[in-house]
């Protein structure tokens, strides 16, 4: 059933671009409403990050289900949405997980026009760097699996890199000298916050409800099913519930009563200062463990590892930072003037195999959206549809049937360490 389709046209025509503008915006609309909560909803989603507010909008607009919130206890986007380092890519080895990342990608590139909101999206190319033969051996197999799955991938030689990357060490002499590696040319950059914002207001227009600074304190439950949560803004009851609060997944379980495999640690990633355009593809080294790109504003946007520990603390510790600049450095000699500017950290949620979570759990009516540690912003469009999904349905979306809680029982893991191996 297709729900009330919200009219932007009228709302953000070009007449009110210019009236507002004229007006030093005074008067312009806000994007999304901040209600006061109902006493109950048919669906609340915890978390209001791009998996939460994208799964309200697919609730909406793929199952007509509108009587939703959001409840977020910070502001949105400012979890992992907001912290991350934007990389879009369909690059997965295992066909379940390229299936479900493809259908992302998919919905990225229609994404501006959908929402109706420019999320930015910039497909310049995403490259694999390789440092020996074991790894030319292994990008080789990896990137004909992508091309079985359907998926665009091509070997390039060091000297095709050079070309595409011009400042990058190729020498035989460098510190790790480079072999070659592979490309997916869809793969890019999406503008995070717009992400964030585009899902908010797009959801908001079909009258979900959209609760910043509101935390969920507990999980009220009645003979193994939820009814509603205790919240910072009182006791809100819910016919179904489903969170997407990638580090925090394991405290909001533990206050359903039940638990999860999945470690939660800190990511980091830090920008340079701005410099001219340098660089117009984004660079992945597993190996070395670094991955950079250059966002619009001139800055390098360079991210590594996580943390090796567990941590809630949205900090990282420095001996990551020195790693990942020691790896850079190796790479692009030519960067070793540069100052770092901003330096902020993440808290991911880790699941055993790398891969995702999207299940029901052991409280009826209460579903899970995790696991998506270091690679969920990618996922945020397929993770919100086959949630929304799960959500509306109560049966898995076949994309997501084998992301399930049950595989950590029966051992059918979906070992994407090698594809998570740097963060990204
Ligand atoms: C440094 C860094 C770099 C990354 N780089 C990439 C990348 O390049 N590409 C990529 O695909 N992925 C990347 N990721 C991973 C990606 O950011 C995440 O997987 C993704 O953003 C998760 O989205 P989410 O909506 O699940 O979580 P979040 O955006 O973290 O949203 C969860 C929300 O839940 C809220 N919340 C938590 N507890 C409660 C509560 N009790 N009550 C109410 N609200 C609560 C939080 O405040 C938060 O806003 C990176 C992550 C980090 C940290």
């Amino acid at each position: 059933m297709a729900a009330r389709k919200p009219s932007f046209r009228s709302r953000y025509s070009v007449l009110s671009l210019i009236r507002n503008a004229l007006s030093y915006h005074d008067g312009w609309a806000q994007a999304w409403r901040s209600p006061t909560p109902k006493e109950a909803y048919d669906v609340i989603i915890v978390g209001g990050g791009g998996h939460g507010l994208a799964s309200a909008y697919y609730l909406a607009k793929n199952h007509g289900i509108t009587n939703v919130a959001v409840l977020e206890k910070g502001w949105l986007g400012g979890g992992n949405t907001g912290r991350n380092t934007t990389v879009v890519r369909s690059n997965y080895l295992y066909p379940e997980s390229a299936r479900f990342y493809e259908l992302s990608l998919q919905l990225y590139e229609g994404l501006s026009r959908d929402l109706n909101y420019n999320v930015m999206l910039s497909q310049r190319g995403l490259i694999n760097l390789g440092f020996s033969r074991h790894e030319m051996d292994l990008f080789g197999r990896w990137s004909n699996a992508l091309q079985l799955n359907g998926i665009d991938s091509e070997m390039l030689t060091p000297a095709e890199i050079k070309k595409l990357a011009p400042l990058i060490d190729i020498s035989p002499s460098a510190r790790f000298p480079l072999h070659g590696g592979f490309i997916q040319r869809r793969a890019g950059i999406a503008r995070h916050d717009a992400v964030a914002w585009g899902y908010a207001r797009a959801a908001d227009a079909y009258g979900i409800d959209i609760i910043q600074e509101c935390e969920v304190k507990a999980v009220r439950r009645d003979r193994g099913r939820v009814v509603g949560l205790e919240t910072t803004k009182g006791y809100i009851g819910a016919k179904k519930v489903g969170i997407a609060v990638a580090g925090h997944t394991s405290v909001l379980a533990e206050m359903a009563g039940f638990r999860v495999p999945l470690d939660s640690c800190a990511l980091q990633a830090f920008v340079s200062e701005p410099i001219k355009p340098v660089l117009d593809v984004l660079l992945m080294a597993g190996l070395v463990h670094v991955y950079l790109s250059q966002s619009d504003k001139g800055e390098l946007v360079i991210g590594g590892g996580s943390d090796a520990y567990n941590s809630y603390a949205q900090r990282g510790s420095f001996s990551t930072i020195e790693h990942t600049v020691e790896a850079l450095l190796s790479l692009f000699p030519a960067f070793s003037r540069l100052r770092l500017m901003r330096q902020w950290a993440g808290i991911t949620d880790i699941s055993p195999d790398r891969s995702p979570i999207i299940d029901k759990t052991p409280v009826e009516n209460f579903f899970v959206n995790a696991g998506w540690g270091t690679g969920g912003f990618k996922a945020i469009p397929a993770g919100g549809w086959t949630f929304a999904h799960l959500i509306a349905t109560d049966r898995p979306h076949p994309l997501i049937e084998p992301f399930g809680l049950d595989r950590f029982r029966t051992g059918a893991l979906i070992d994407e360490g090698a594809a998570a191996g740097v963060a990204h």
